[in-house]
């Protein structure tokens, strides 16, 4: 039961993903295998399924919820006869909406050229008519096309562009001193740029899609006359793909040279435990586990299971929980300093602030000792 439940929440992130790329989700289809089919991930009778399906409803993309091999994305095209767009391509054309900074197109493209690369073989021939929509912004179908060596070229320079964007990047944040630097990470959607703007009273494009936020925002903060600098990063999502976290170094080193993490959760979101362990992991990815952090919970105003149909009687015991409560519960206990708000009524602003200022002021001080 209970995995059937974290299979419906992968799918509702899924659609939420398709959503944001700019679909819209006809149905979903699961299958319950021990190990993914070498050849076409899903098993034949549930490729035939789904194929059924498209053809009788004028379906034009099938979305996995995985990264399929170069192989199993040909085969499964091949059989199925309609366009196959897997996780990873998903997200990266989202980033590739979404990037608006040279440094984030560049990212990002070096990103889908990596992916294409090993998919080079694979050709939307028989779909030649179905030009465009998901999956193909960025690298046009005509560079596609061209043989590999070129876009060998290409990837090595936006590699060398990236690494000069780096390095006057690196001397940025060397310039900005020892004013102590905090940096907000969290899973993504989970109103982080809502937070930056609440505290540095700037207005960070702030929206209920997923990765409003691609490059990262620094503002200078003042909490009780502290002064130090916040910055906002890129979400994190469960299994983002390789390219990304690699292509995003300079973004996620933000996180790497920060000297305070402040961890934002989603508490309305029934995953929301999930997120914690997709974001730690990454943390620890980047090698950045060990630093200090404070656990934000955010959106204590929207805690409520939402129904998804009439008869679903599961009540919904954990709504309207008093900050008293909330204290009580097992998130309070974690080894980091924790506080629940609201990022949009600001509710408890107040302590968070001191829980905030209290850590920045810890930091300051081991660097300033002679000060007092
Ligand atoms: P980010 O992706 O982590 O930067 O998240 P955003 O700041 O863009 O917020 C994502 C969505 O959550 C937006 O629709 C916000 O309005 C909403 N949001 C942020 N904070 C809160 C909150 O405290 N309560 C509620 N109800 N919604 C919030």
């Amino acid at each position: 039961h209970q995995d059937e439940d974290k299979l419906q929440e992968y799918m509702d992130e899924l659609e939420f993903l398709a959503y944001t790329a700019g679909a819209s989700v006809d149905k979903r289809f699961t299958q319950k295998l021990t190990q993914p089919d070498s050849k076409t991930f899903i098993g034949s009778g549930k490729a035939q399924e789904i194929k059924e399906y498209v053809k009788e409803n004028n379906i034009g993309t099938v979305i996995f919820d995985d990264e399929l091999s170069p192989s199993q994305l040909k085969n499964l095209e091949r059989e199925m006869e309609v366009k196959i767009l897997d996780r990873t391509n998903l997200i990266l054309d989202i980033f590739a909406q979404r990037a608006t900074t040279s440094y984030a197109r560049t990212q990002v493209e070096l990103a889908q050229y990596q992916y294409l690369l090993p998919r080079l073989t694979r050709m939307w021939t028989h779909l030649e008519r179905q030009k465009g929509g998901i999956g193909m912004r960025g690298p046009g179908e005509t560079e596609i096309e061209t043989d590999r060596r070129i876009i060998r070229d290409r990837i090595s320079l936006l590699k060398d562009k990236l690494k000069t964007i780096d390095k006057q990047m690196a001397t940025q944040r060397n310039n900005r001193g020892k004013v102590v630097r905090a940096a907000l990470v969290g899973y993504t959607n989970v109103g982080k740029s809502t937070l930056m703007n609440a505290l540095s009273k700037s207005e960070v494009f702030a929206e209920n899609k997923l990765f409003a936020t691609l490059d990262t925002t620094v503002r200078k903060v003042v909490i009780g006359n502290l002064p130090f600098l916040l910055t906002d990063t890129v979400g994190f999502i469960r299994k983002l793909p390789t390219q990304l976290v690699e292509s995003f170094k300079s973004t996620l080193d933000e996180v790497r040279e920060a000297d305070l993490l402040i961890h934002v959760v989603d508490i309305s979101h029934e995953s929301f435990e999930d997120h914690i362990d997709s974001v730690n992991q990454i943390l620890m990815e980047i090698n950045a586990h060990q630093k200090p952090m404070v656990m934000v919970f955010n959106k204590i105003d929207d805690f409520s299971y939402e129904k998804k149909d009439e008869d679903d009687l599961t009540p919904s015991t954990k709504k309207n929980i008093s900050l008293d409560e909330w204290k009580k519960t097992w998130m309070a206990k974690s080894k980091y300093p924790t506080v629940f708000i609201s990022a949009l009524t600001k509710e408890n602003f107040p302590e968070m602030k001191k829980m905030i200022y209290d850590e920045v002021m810890k930091i300051h001080i081991s660097r300033f000792p002679y000060n007092d």
